[in-house]
């Protein structure tokens, strides 16, 4: 198999594939409660033939794990016959999707039948009310709904994705709702460090893992454990008894830039070396004008070259885009 290593010899195989800008939710850390001004029309966005063409070129080249994500995947149309074509890349060894869980009650079945192994459910509380004020427009009892169905129809391992913000969901009792849902079902709770992309917040800040772990350490003692399948940068730990985990991801206190072996795809069709860089790499045009393999090849080139040893300098910058329109 192709190996590809950039320029800090790091060994890049993870591409996570942005399908959509637009989303069902309007998190308030994410995204303004109307929405994006600028949401790409259809023929700014990757086809779905354009999308199978860039990853199975990138297989060729190496990448041998695929996340898709958004915006809220799910919203776009024929989402599934993506994921069933993906899913017949004999080289693609792990293919796994992001999602907020709105649709997945309808869904989980038909994406698992199609090929896809994993999924990630973002949720930020247990408690309807503050969901609802997180998401501005989302129904917890829909997306429980949605993730009850994942685990029925066999999703293993089933990752639930939180971001905790101070003095929203920050407090022991909201803690402590995951911590149960941990004891309760086979489930990864991940914390995820707010990292500020937008400008229009509306709370004070995001807290640290450290300060996440210190809180949930009042439910009790909390013990080292090995990551569950495609767990990239996140460190787990587990309550004595309970079936599933907590993880931890810390992108603004402890940068996992030399382990980072990714890139990313918008649905636009630029390719960014860094999350937290506005430098990106156009390949619509170029797939459009050019010998389609061709431009992939040259893209993943470059991208290997320019790709930055850490994110110490892009963070001092204002981020032209957010997490919805890069694809987290
Ligand atoms: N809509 C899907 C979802 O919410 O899972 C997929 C896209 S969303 C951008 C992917 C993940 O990024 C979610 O877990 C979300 O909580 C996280 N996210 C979005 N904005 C973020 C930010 N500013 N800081 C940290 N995580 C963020
Ligand atoms: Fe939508 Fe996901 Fe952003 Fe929430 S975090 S607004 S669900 S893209």
């Amino acid at each position: 198999m192709p190996e590809l290593f950039d320029n800090h010899n790091r060994r890049i195989d993870y591409l996570r594939v942005s399908i959509t800008d637009k989303c069902n939710l309007r998190c308030i850390y994410c995204m303004p409660k109307e929405g994006l001004s600028d949401f790409k029309k259809h023929r700014d966005i990757l086809t779905y033939e354009e999308i199978e063409l860039f990853v199975s070129h990138a297989i060729k080249q190496g990448i041998s794990k695929v996340r898709l994500t958004g915006g809220e995947p799910l919203v776009r149309r024929d989402v599934v016959d993506l994921i069933r074509s993906l899913s017949g890349i004999p080289e693609l060894h792990d293919m796994s999707l992001t999602t907020n869980g709105v649709l997945l009650a309808d869904f989980a079945e038909e994406l698992y039948k199609a090929g896809l192994e994993r999924i990630n459910v973002s949720i930020d509380s247990l408690n309807s009310e503050k969901f609802k004020q997180i998401t501005r427009v989302g129904d917890l009892n829909i997306v429980k709904k949605g993730i009850q169905k994942a685990l029925d129809v066999g999703f293993k391992p089933l990752k639930i994705n939180a971001v905790i913000l101070k003095g929203i969901n920050d407090g022991l009792s909201d803690l402590k709702d995951f911590a149960k849902l941990t004891f309760d079902y086979p489930l990864h709770v991940r914390f995820i460090e707010y990292m500020p992309f937008s400008k229009e917040v509306g709370f004070k800040a995001g807290l640290t893992c450290s300060e996440i772990a210190e809180k949930l350490k009042t439910f009790g003692s909390l013990n080292k454990v090995d990551s569950p399948r495609g767990s990239g940068p996140a460190r787990y730990m587990k309550f004595k008894g309970a079936l599933g985990t907590v993880g931890f991801i810390s992108p603004m206190s402890n940068h996992f830039c030399p382990e980072c072996n990714r890139l990313r795809l918008t649905a636009d069709g630029k390719l960014k070396t860094c999350l937290f860089s506005n430098d990106e790499i156009d390949i619509i045009g170029p797939m459009r004008n050019n010998h389609p393999e061709e431009a992939v090849k040259e893209v993943l080139s470059r991208a290997l070259k320019e790709k930055p040893k850490d994110h110490s300098s892009a963070l001092k910058k204002d981020f032209v885009r957010t997490m919805s329109q890069i694809g987290g």
